[in-house]
């Protein structure tokens, strides 16, 4: 395992998704509190800030949903979301409790939809009587692209637009530094040195690990899509209820959910299974035909819905490991100080703050705060 970091710590972390991110502002927090100003972060990203699915998930947070070796980390960070909020503001980044339900859709006939008391106004009706699935106590729920973009702020780290070409590293172990090869968006070349090096890259995350001369377990994506719909009022008239579909409608619709957020009702579905064969970031799309499918289908389970306007319609990878759960530590078989933070799934917005705050640790310290939680995700 590497040692506590002296001197001047270059840290450049590949991705600025939750889990870069997170790790950038947990770098600059631990420096600060310790009152060392030698950490410096740089963000490299090939589109921008949360321009995957970091920007583009829903931003369901419930750690009581997240079982196994997770479970601890999906605690720790839904306090490091909690702290988020009072950072940066709840209705900066759209907190606000949330709750949850499931039910079957679309409704064919009328019935009582609701077990639920003390709904303000319920947007939705399903075919059987909708189930409480997470309460006001258990759940949460941001907007993905203000927090990730309001946390990369905070870090105060440098942001390069570009993507990783070579890792220079040393020959011997004499305390020179490594120096990454970066070409930018606006196509020129630029060199960093740097003593440690963060991949966090989602999906990408072992693409890039093998430009850079080392290798981890492979990555995949599911692509899923979603749109976003708007009123005039603002759809946080709406109750905070997520909707968790059995989805028994048009066939060119799956996997659908609904999230009443403060920006809107985020939809999303027509999740395509997991590939190793995904698109660069910047290529990723939706279509205009899925966008109309969701949108009908949204509005079938909630009337009011067909009167808003499609705010905007996208698709984004959920980053998945071939391990089966996160993977973050350092990069096997390399004596350079390379980390990895990836493999969140479906679970990236609850856990990526917790994932960032221990990949600051091993930077800092060598290892996380509390090892026996992250020993079930090391790097192989
Ligand atoms: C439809 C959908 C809904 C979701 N809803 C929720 C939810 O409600 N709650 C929840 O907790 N999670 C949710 N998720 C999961 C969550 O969005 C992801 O797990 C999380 O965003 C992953 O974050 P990340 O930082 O690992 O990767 P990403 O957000 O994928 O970021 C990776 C970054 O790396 C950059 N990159 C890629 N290649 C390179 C390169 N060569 N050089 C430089 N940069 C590169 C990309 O541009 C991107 O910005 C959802 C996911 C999807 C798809």
């Amino acid at each position: 395992m590497s040692q506590p970091s002296e001197g001047n710590v270059r840290v450049v972390i590949v991705g600025a998704g939750v889990v870069g991110t997170s790790a950038a502002y947990f770098l600059s927090s631990l420096a600060k509190r310790r009152n060392v100003n030698n950490v410096q972060v740089t963000l490299v990203d090939r589109v921008g800030v949360a321009a995957a699915a970091s920007g583009r998930a829903g931003g369901f947070l419930c750690p009581s949903w997240i079982r196994g070796d997770v479970h601890p980390v999906a605690v720790e960070s839904f306090e490091l979301h909690k702290q988020f909020a009072k950072e940066f503001g709840e209705s900066t980044i759209g907190f606000r409790r949330a709750r949850a339900c499931s039910g079957v859709a679309p409704q064919t006939r009328r019935t009582a939809t609701s077990a639920l008391s003390n709904v303000e106004k319920q947007w939705y009706s399903c075919r059987s009587s909708v189930r409480e699935i997470a309460t006001l106590h258990d759940a949460a729920q941001v907007v993905p692209e203000r927090l990730v973009n309001e946390i990369a702020k905070a870090s105060g780290a440098d942001v390069i637009i570009g993507k990783p070409t070579r890792l220079d590293k040393p020959d011997k172990d004499d305390g020179k530094p490594m120096v990454m090869d970066i070409e930018t968006a606006a196509g020129t070349c630029i060199q960093i040195e740097c003593t440690h090096v963060i991949i966090s890259a989602g999906p990408w995350s072992s693409d890039v690990a093998s430009t850079l001369g080392v290798s981890i377990s492979a990555c995949y994506g599911e692509l899923c899509h979603s749109i976003l719909l708007h009123d005039d009022v603002g759809a946080n008239a709406l109750d905070p209820t997520c909707l968790f579909l059995d989805w028994r409608g048009r066939e060119d619709v799956s996997d659908l959910e609904l999230y009443s957020r403060v920006d809107g009702m985020y939809v999303s579905g027509n999740c395509e299974g997991p590939t190793k064969d995904i698109l660069p970031p910047e290529a990723v799309s939706s279509s205009p035909q899925i966008a109309s499918a969701l949108k009908d289908a949204a509005t079938s389970v909630g009337p009011s819905l067909g009167g808003y306007k499609l705010a905007r319609s996208t698709a984004c990878y959920l980053p998945i490991c071939e391990t089966g759960t996160l993977l973050v530590g350092a990069v096997p078989n390399t004596r350079e100080k390379i980390y990895v933070g990836t493999g969140l799934t479906c679970w990236g917005i609850m856990n990526g703050p917790a994932v960032g705050r221990a990949l600051a640790f091993y930077v800092l310290n060598g290892s996380p705060e509390k090892p026996e939680i992250w020993k079930p995700f090391l790097p192989i």
